[in-house]
């Protein structure tokens, strides 16, 4: 459930799932009109259907539509992954954080335990990896964004998980970090935060959210400062979405064959 939603891979991803796992289900994107996510998933529900993703802009209503939520869901103030109990109530989580680092450090072996690191940006899908960073054991992190107030309040949220802070961009002058998180959509505009030239450790991480079928323009910028490894976000977008798969199944997929497969254009 979103909009827009033309350009969703999670049919993709839930059929290849499906397949994989002999689960006999159907899964299809629903376009929903502004202002008009509680009907629609009403209308699901009364179509025998068990549960929904749900993605931009209605994360936040899908949060307060649900009756439960679970701890993760509660703290990103964000619902992705929805269904329903006997009664028909509305139960929800958020699979974003743990498909990030799944992504992190199943598929790109990186360790952050013990770790500084730089998050970019300051928007939902930011607001959703923090608890997880910590779980993962990082040191700290610090959270830079254009309108650094966003920044701050993630910042005040979460200053009960360790050592976290906000800065603008142009604070980071003088700063090292050997990950850096792309949290912003400035990709999808093909647009560049403004870092210091040297931000980024010799071989470090970056890892841009977002996704496409070519080097996002963060990737192509770690690369040319010396960056160990440099990745999108189409791994965790396949890791959220076996999670959700998990809930509403209770069998885990193989994610791998099904990165490969969408890396691979089918
Ligand atoms: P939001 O709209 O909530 O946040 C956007 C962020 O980008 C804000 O911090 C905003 O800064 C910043 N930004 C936008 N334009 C500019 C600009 N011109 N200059 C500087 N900063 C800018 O988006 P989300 O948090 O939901 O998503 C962020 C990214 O993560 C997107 O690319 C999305 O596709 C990706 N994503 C990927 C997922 C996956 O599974 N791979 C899952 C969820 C998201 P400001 O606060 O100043 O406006």
């Amino acid at each position: 459930m979103g909009s827009p939603i033309a350009h969703s891979k999670s049919p993709a991803i839930h059929a290849a799932f499906a397949e994989q796992t002999g689960q006999q289900m159907a899964y299809q994107a629903v376009l929903v009109p502004a202002g008009g996510f509680r009907e629609a998933l009403a209308a699901l529900y009364e179509q025998g259907c068990k549960g929904a993703n749900v993605t931009l802009p209605f994360k936040h209503e899908a949060w307060l539509a649900c009756s439960e939520r679970t701890d993760r869901a509660d703290r990103a103030g964000a619902v992705n992954t929805v269904w329903f109990d006997e009664q028909g109530h509305i139960l929800g989580d958020n699979t974003d954080g743990v498909g990030f680092i799944r992504d992190l450090t199943h598929n790109l072996g990186c360790t952050l335990a013990g770790r500084d690191i730089l998050v970019l940006g300051a928007g939902g899908a930011v607001r959703g990896i923090i608890d997880p960073l910590f779980d993962a054991g990082i040191e700290s992190v610090v959270i830079a964004n254009r309108t650094v107030d966003r920044a701050e309040a993630i910042a005040a949220a979460f200053s009960d998980r360790g050592s976290i802070r906000a800065s603008t961009y142009a604070d980071l002058a003088g700063q090292r970090f050997s990950v850096i998180i792309n949290g912003t959509s400035l990709s999808l505009q093909n647009a560049l935060p403004p870092l210091p030239e040297d931000i980024l450790e010799p071989c470090g991480l970056a890892y841009d959210m977002m996704y496409s079928n070519k080097p996002t323009i963060f990737m192509q910028w770690a690369q040319a400062r010396g960056a160990g490894r440099a990745a999108d976000g189409l791994g965790m977008l396949v890791e959220q979405a076996a999670e959700s798969f998990y809930i509403w199944r209770g069998v885990r997929p193989q994610t791998g064959p099904v990165i490969e497969k969408l890396r691979a254009g089918d």
